[in-house]
């Protein structure tokens, strides 16, 4: 995500702030020219009516997917996960139970493979593996990184199924160590609006910070008459990439 990263609106960094010299490497809001750039991808949902989409990424975790699941089941919440083959093969019963509950899924790399870094011959082939155990046609790179050679083959890798690139229109950050769960609240709560597809991770590194975020988000919005829904069909309706 560097390149969607640069983000020329930070302010000058203060003296004595941690990022003093630095950039954050990613944007909490997706800017909407980034979304003009990549237009066949899906950044949010365009919808009036109060509906979010909760994502979580990296799973299935035995802990942390647990936990998002019994938060979720307190709302009546749907949501997407982005889960990595790997995992799939590792917890199998967790991912059953994602399921099971109504959830969504999607393809997120068998191994959590950078586009960018890889060859495009390995990239695809990851994807088809983890496509042996992920049945969608959603698909979600890891690091918000793929080339446009890649996105145009997805649909082979992906055994024929129909593909859809599912970007985001709010990061959680849950995955920055450097942020504290108070901050990675805010970034949700101010940024979400109707439609808005929102990125969370279930995974060890993020876990103690959607403990803190998760419950009080599905508060905060369920207060505000919004619901929560999956991605589920978004690969049948939307354009092809
Ligand atoms: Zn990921």
């Amino acid at each position: 995500m560097e390149e969607i990263a640069s983000n020329s609106k930070l302010p000058k960094p203060l003296f004595g702030s941690r990022y003093i010299g630095m950039r954050k490497p990613y944007m909490v809001k997706t800017p909407w020219w980034l979304k003009k750039l990549y237009p066949a991808r899906l950044w949010h949902v365009d919808t009036e009516k109060k509906i979010l989409y909760l994502t979580f990424d990296d799973g299935p975790h035995p802990e942390a997917t647990a936990f998002v699941l019994n938060e979720l089941k307190k709302h009546d919440a749907l949501a997407t996960f982005f889960c990595i083959g790997k995992n799939v093969l590792e917890w199998p019963d967790v991912y059953k139970r994602i399921l099971d509950e109504g959830h969504a899924v999607g393809n997120h790399t068998q191994n959590h493979l950078n586009g960018w870094r890889v060859s495009d011959d390995v990239y695809m082939k990851d994807i088809a593996q983890a496509a042996n155990y992920i049945d969608s046609g959603l698909f979600r790179p890891p690091y918000g990184r793929i080339t446009s050679f890649q996105a145009k083959h997805l649909r082979s890798a992906m055994r024929g199924r129909k593909p859809k690139i599912i970007m985001w229109d709010v990061l959680s950050a849950d995955f920055d160590t450097l942020i504290t769960a108070e901050k990675c609240l805010e970034n949700v709560i101010f940024k979400s609006r109707p439609g808005s597809i929102i990125v969370f991770h279930d995974s060890e590194k993020a876990f103690s910070k959607l403990q803190y975020c998760l419950p009080r988000i599905l508060n905060f919005f369920s207060e505000k008459d919004y619901r929560f829904d999956t991605l589920k069909g978004m690969d049948e309706e939307g354009e092809p990439v």
